[in-house]
C-alpha cells in the first residue's frame, strides 16, 4: 500500500533525522484512525490471497533457466489495461505480486473462486510473455545469486562500485526493482547496520561436499569475515525479498474480532510454514532447512550491533531480539496475555501516548512494539502530511514490520474494515496448492469463531514451533507444542505432529475435523462441498505426509537427478529441468502423485 509515490527517496543519513518525526506523528495518525474505527462494527467477511510469481526464461542453449527483469514493464501494462485481477510491482525485477480484482465474499461459495482468480492471473501474464519465458511460483529460486542467473546478465566484478546500494557479491543490483525505493531501501539497511546484510544457512552435507564448505573467491573482506564453514553464505535483501510467498488477509467484523483471530492464528503461523515448505535451495546449493523464514529475515535485518547486544548501548535506545522480519511476539487479546511469557521490547514514549489517546493497554503495546524500529525509507516530499487524512507515517512503521501476522487498522476514512494479515507460508508451484492453502486459512477463521475453539499456547512455546518448522522435513518429523483441548478453558499442552494438528490425534479433534463438521453444520450444497473437500484433502495429505512438501519434492527431484554429484550442488542444468517440470505440472501436461492429489479424484 501506498508503495509507489513518485519523488525522491531519502538516504538514511537524511531518513535518521526524521525518524522521531515520523514516529511522532505516525502515532497521530494511528490515534486518529484508532479514534474514528474503534467502535466500527459489523462488517462482513471480505478476503482475499496475494500470491508472488518469478518470470523465468529458457537459455538459447537450452540448459539454464534465468530470471528476466522485466517485471516493472509488465507490471505497468498490466496494470493500465485495468485487468480484473489487480497487480504490484515486487522488491525484484523479476517478480510480480497477483491479487483477486475484488477482495471475495464471505459465503462458502465464495471459495471457489480463489482458484479460478489465481489461474485467470497466470493467464494475464503468460499473454504477455515470449515463447521461450514461463512464470514460475518458486518460493526461492534455486540459483538466485549464482553466475549469470538474470536476463540480461551481469558480472559482478566489484561488489562495491558494480552494485553501489547493496555491495553484494552475488546479487545484481539491476535484478532490484528499479523504482527508487528498492534500491534505496536497500542501501539504508546496510547504512544503518553499518555493514551489508549477512545470511548463512547450514548446509545439507553430501557424501562428496568438500569441508568444510566455504564460499571460494569472495572479494571482499566483509563477506570473507561474515561466511560461516558449512554454511550457504548470501550478502544481500535480494536473497530474502527476492523470494516470493503466499499471503491471506481478511476483514474481521470489528477491531475485537480482529484481535480474537490474528491470536488464534499465531499458533498456526509456524505449523503452515511447516506444511507449506517450498525453499530447500539458496544460491545453487542444497540447504539443511526447507523454508524461506530466516533467510529472509537476516536479508533486511537492520539492526546495529548495540542493537543487537554483542556491545553496549550506547547511541541506540534498545537491545533487540529479532529482525524485523520475523516473528509475532504478542497476543492482543486481555484474556491472552498470560500467554505472553516473552519479553517484548517496546518504546515506553510510544505506549505513553497511545494509552494518553486512550487506546486499550494491550494494543498500545503492540504498536509500541512495532515503534521501536526507524523508519528505513521516506520521501522528501512526503515528509509534512495532515495527519487526520493521511496515515503514511503510520504505514511506514507498520509496513516494515514484516512479521508473520499484521494486524490492519482500516485506512483513514475508506469503507475497508479492521483486517488480519497471515504471512507466514510459502509459495507453491499450481494455483491449486495456493487457493488450498489460502482457503484452509480462512475456513479456519469460520471455524474458530463458530466452535468458540481456543487454541493459544504460551508465545515462547510457537516460538520454538517456528524454529522447528524450518527444519528439513519438520511435517515428517518435528512435533509442534499445541492445545488438545481447543474448546476448554485449561490448556491441555502436548508436542503433535502436523498430521495430528490437521488430521487429529492425540486426543485432538483436528482441524480439518472441525471443517468438516463446519460444512456439515452450514448446509452446503453438494456440489460445493465437494469442492471444498477437494482443497481440505489435499491440505491433510501433505499434513500426513503422503503427499511431500514441496521442498522433499525438490530435494528429491535433485538427489536423483542423473547429473547430482552428491556435493550439494545444484547445477543449472539440474535447474533447468526441474524448472520445465515444475512448468509441465502447472501447464497440466504432468502429473506427479507424489506431490499432487487427481483432481478428477473429487470434481
Ligand atoms: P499488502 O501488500 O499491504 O499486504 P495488498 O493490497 O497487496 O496489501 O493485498 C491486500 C489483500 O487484501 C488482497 O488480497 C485484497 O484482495 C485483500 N483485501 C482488499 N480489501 C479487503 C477488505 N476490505 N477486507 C479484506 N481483505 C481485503
Ligand atoms: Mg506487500
Ligand atoms: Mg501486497
Ligand atoms: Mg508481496
Ligand atoms: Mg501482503
Amino acid at each position: 500500500m501506498g508503495l509507489l509515490v513518485v519523488g525522491e527517496p531519502l538516504n538514511w543519513e537524511d531518513t535518521k533525522k526524521h525518524a522521531e518525526y515520523v514516529r511522532e506523528h505516525g502515532l497521530i495518525q494511528l490515534i486518529h484512525i484508532y479514534n474514528q474505527y474503534k467502535d466500527r462494527c459489523c462488517d462482513t467477511l471480505k478476503w482475499g490471497d496475494e500470491v508472488e510469481y518469478m518470470i523465468c526464461r529458457k537459455d538459447e542453449a537450452g540448459n539454464k533457466i534465468q530470471l528476466v527483469l522485466k517485471g516493472e514493464d509488465l507490471f505497468e501494462e498490466l496494470d493500465a489495461e485495468q485487468q480484473d485481477e489487480l497487480w504490484r510491482p515486487e522488491y525484484a525485477s523479476y517478480m510480480l505480486e497477483g491479487t483477486p480484482g475484488q477482495p471475495y465474499g464471505g459465503t462458502l461459495n465464495d471459495l471457489l473462486k480463489v482458484e479460478r482468480s489465481m489461474l485467470r492471473r497466470r493467464k494475464q501474464v503468460e499473454a504477455k510473455l515470449e515463447e521461450n519465458e514461463c512464470l514460475v511460483a518458486y518460493s526461492t529460486f534455486p540459483r538466485l545469486g549464482c553466475e549469470k542467473f538474470t536476463f540480461p546478465e551481469f558480472v559482478i566484478e566489484n561488489p562495491e562500485t558494480d552494485n553501489p546500494f547493496t555491495h553484494s557479491e552475488f546479487f545484481p543490483e539491476r535484478a532490484i526493482n528499479r523504482h527508487p525505493r528498492f534500491p534505496t531501501l536497500s542501501q539504508n539497511i546496510r547504512h544503518r547496520r553499518g555493514r551489508k546484510v549477512e545470511i548463512n544457512i547450514p548446509l545439507m552435507i553430501d557424501e562428496n561436499t568438500t569441508r568444510p564448505f566455504r564460499t571460494e573467491g569472495l572479494k571482499t573482506k566483509d563477506s570473507q569475515t561474515a561466511q560461516m564453514d558449512d554454511h550457504i553464505y548470501m550478502d544481500a535483501m535480494g536473497f530474502g525479498m527476492g523470494n516470493s510467498c503466499l499471503q491471506v488477509t481478511f476483514q474481521a467484523s470489528s477491531i475485537c474480532e480482529a484481535k480474537h483471530l490474528y491470536d488464534q492464528l499465531i499458533p498456526m503461523t509456524p505449523i503452515m510454514l511447516a506444511i507449506s515448505a517450498a525453499s530447500p535451495i539458496f544460491r545453487g546449493l542444497l540447504a539443511d532447512v526447507d523454508t524461506r523464514w530466516s533467510v529472509i529475515s537476516a536479508s533486511v535485518d537492520c539492526r546495529t550491533d548495540e542493537e543487537k547486544g554483542s556491545v553496549p548501548l550506547k547511541n541506540d535506545k534498545y537491545v533487540i531480539p529479532k529482525s524485523r522480519y520475523a516473528s509475532v511476539s504478542s497476543y492482543l487479546m486481555n484474556e491472552n496475555q498470560k500467554y505472553n511469557d516473552m519479553k517484548l521490547v517496546i518504546n515506553p514514549e510510544a505506549e505513553k501516548k497511545l494509552l494518553d489517546a486512550g487506546m486499550d493497554p494491550v494494543l498500545a503495546t503492540h504498536f509500541a512494539h512495532l515503534f521501536i524500529r526507524d523508519p528505513v525509507t521516506l520521501w522528501g516530499n512526503k515528509i509534512e502530511l495532515d495527519d487526520e487524512k493521511e496515515s503514511d507515517h503510520f504505514e511506514n512503521i507498520q509496513s516494515t514490520n514484516w512479521q508473520t501476522l499484521r494486524f490492519k487498522p482500516p485506512p483513514p476514512n475508506s469503507p475497508i474494515g479492521w483486517r488480519v494479515e497471515f504471512r507466514p507460508m510459502e509459495v507453491q508451484f499450481t494455483e491449486f496448492e495456493n487457493a488450498a492453502h489460502s482457503i484452509f486459512i480462512v475456513l479456519l477463521t469460520r471455524v474458530i469463531l463458530s466452535y468458540h475453539l481456543n487454541l493459544t499456547v504460551p508465545i515462547s512455546k510457537v516460538e520454538e514451533n517456528m524454529k522447528r518448522a524450518e527444519h528439513r522435513d519438520a511435517v515428517l518429523k518435528q512435533k509442534f507444542y499445541f492445545r488438545t483441548n481447543p474448546d476448554e478453558e485449561t490448556p491441555k499442552i502436548h508436542e503433535l505432529s502436523c498430521d495430528e494438528v490437521i488430521n487429529g490425534g492425540r486426543g485432538f479433534f483436528g482441524l480439518i475435523p472441525y471443517m468438516k463438521k463446519y460444512l456439515d453444520d452450514s448446509g452446503t450444497d453438494i456440489k460445493t462441498r465437494c469442492k471444498i473437500l477437494c482443497y481440505l484433502d489435499f491440505v491433510s495429505l501433505r499434513a500426513s505426509g503422503k503427499l511431500k512438501t514441496t521442498a522433499n519434492w525438490m530435494r528429491n527431484f535433485v538427489t536423483t537427478h542423473p547429473d547430482y554429484k552428491k556435493d550439494s550442488v545444484v547445477s543449472d542444468k539440474i535447474t533447468f529441468d526441474l524448472t520445465v517440470l515444475a512448468d509441465d505440472i502447472v501447464q497440466g501436461r504432468h502429473h506427479d502423485p507424489t506431490l499432487l492429489p487427481r483432481r478428477e479424484d473429487c470434481f
